[in-house]
């Protein structure tokens, strides 16, 4: 499989055509510098040769890194998550427990946007259980939101900046702050949710707000 493609795209704004390259699959640990333009939200960006403009490439994207056993697709099309999810509940049950297709230890994510894909590399970078993080990012986003009271939350990430482990906050106004995240929460809601029979369920692959909001319901 090409890891990489040219491909022909048109500027938006001053239409002249160019060539970008794009990654089918990004190896965190033999693709170091593609996984510094995840993190820098670089690889997904081309500047027009001919006007200059930086436009936004959309593409979809396997990143792995078998070091720390994990693979996230970045998945743009609902049909394509569909398909993804299927195989791995149908090699699940299908393929024998000694087969190389599908190692029931690795974590295994769909992600929707860059910006989610790269807070993921970054959350396993830091060593922390995404499961764990979306909870907390959601008592860190209700804890924020009761001193806003005329400005809506609208979406939380995790970030590691300069070795600092932070929750950055945006608001519906366009808002953003940030708060140091820590890790004696993280502990508590590790102790608390960790390992909890419903947690624990077959792999589930879009571990987000949603995911987070249903297994807080489900307590
Ligand atoms: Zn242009």
């Amino acid at each position: 499989m090409a890891m990489r493609n040219k491909i022909r795209i048109k500027c938006p704004k001053c239409l002249n055509p160019y060539d970008v390259e794009q990654w089918s699959a990004v190896n965190g640990d033999k693709n170091p510098q593609q996984k510094l333009k995840i993190l820098n939200d670089t690889l997904f960006s081309a500047s027009c040769p001919k006007c200059a403009k930086e436009n936004r490439l959309g593409y979809p994207l396997l990143y792995s890194d078998p070091k720390q056993n994990i693979m996230i697709w970045l998945v743009f099309d609902d049909e394509e998550v569909r398909h993804i999810t299927d195989y791995y509940k149908k090699s699940k049950t299908e393929i024998s427990e000694d087969s190389d297709d599908v190692d029931p230890q690795c974590r295994q994510r769909i992600v929707r946007d860059s910006d989610r894909l790269r807070e993921k590399i970054m959350i396993f970078d830091s060593g922390f259980d995404d499961k764990i993080i979306e909870i907390a990012k959601l008592a860190y986003a209700q804890s924020a939101q009761r001193k806003l009271p005329n400005d809506k939350i609208a979406a939380a990430f995790f970030s590691n900046e300069n070795a600092e482990n932070r929750i950055e906050m945006f608001t519906e106004s366009g808002s953003a702050f940030v708060s140091k995240f820590s890790r004696d929460i993280y502990d508590q809601l590790e102790d608390k949710y960790g390992g909890k029979a419903s947690y624990a369920e077959d792999r589930v692959y879009l571990i987000d707000d949603v995911w987070a909001l249903n297994l807080l319901r489900s307590f």
